[in-house]
């Protein structure tokens, strides 16, 4: 299994727009990050976590030449605000992209792109073929794709536990927590012996309550 940070930056990216502050002033590549979004690439297949509005340049950045499918966290912009240029692997594929995310994802898209789901279409337009996901495991081929119940402040989004069963590997992306305890306790005995490796994200050095997980 191959992991790929695509982008590790927050909701505007860093640098922020016309911002003064030392990070986004800073020459260190380490402040340059994009949107989030993650590839992975495991048994013959790439899958990316995510399309925000870097998607284009994080593709041509990483020489992506197949993408195979795209899992979504949740529906802010950030995640889903370059949706449009995955036509360039519909173009190459000859085929509709495979697409999961949770029901307000897929309400969201069609609200964010109503011509991609319109009756007559354009030609050229973005192609999905969208499954709607709650947190029942699900797979892609030999890839075993758990979702697990995150908390962005109190927008249910989804963390992704990826098991590569060739390699026995697995990665788990969670974005904002905390996680609920219960869905914890639920899957805890699965997590601890399963995951091999965890991102998750800790924008702040100071404590705060999306850390709590990290102390555990
Ligand atoms: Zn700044
Ligand atoms: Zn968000």
């Amino acid at each position: 299994m191959k992991v790929t940070f695509l982008g590790t930056g927050t909701s505007q990216g860093i640098p922020i727009i016309a911002c003064d502050c030392s990070v986004c002033q800073s020459g260190d590549w380490r402040d340059k990050r994009l949107r989030t979004s993650v590839m992975i690439e495991t048994e013959g297949k790439t899958l990316v976590v995510d399309t925000g509005p870097d998607f284009r340049e994080q593709m041509l950045r990483a020489n992506v030449k197949k993408l195979d499918a795209v899992l979504f966290t949740h529906e802010h912009r950030d995640h889903i605000g370059g949706l449009d240029d995955i036509r360039a692997f519909n173009f190459i594929h000859q085929q509709p992209m495979d697409m999961y995310g949770e029901e307000r994802v897929l309400k969201a898209l069609q609200e964010m792109y109503p011509y991609i789901f319109a009756e007559k279409k354009y030609p050229g337009i973005p192609e999905l073929n969208f499954s709607v996901i709650k947190t029942s495991p699900f797979s892609i081929d030999n890839i075993e794709i758990i979702p697990i119940r995150a908390y962005h402040y109190k927008l249910p989004v989804l963390g992704f536990r990826i098991h590569d069963r060739y390699w026995d590997s697995a990665f788990m992306i969670l974005p904002i927590l905390p996680m609920p305890t219960a869905s914890l306790k639920r899957r805890n005995t699965r997590l601890r012996v399963a995951v091999t490796w965890l991102s998750m994200d800790c924008a702040r050095k100071n404590t705060f309550r999306t850390l709590r997980l990290m102390k555990r």
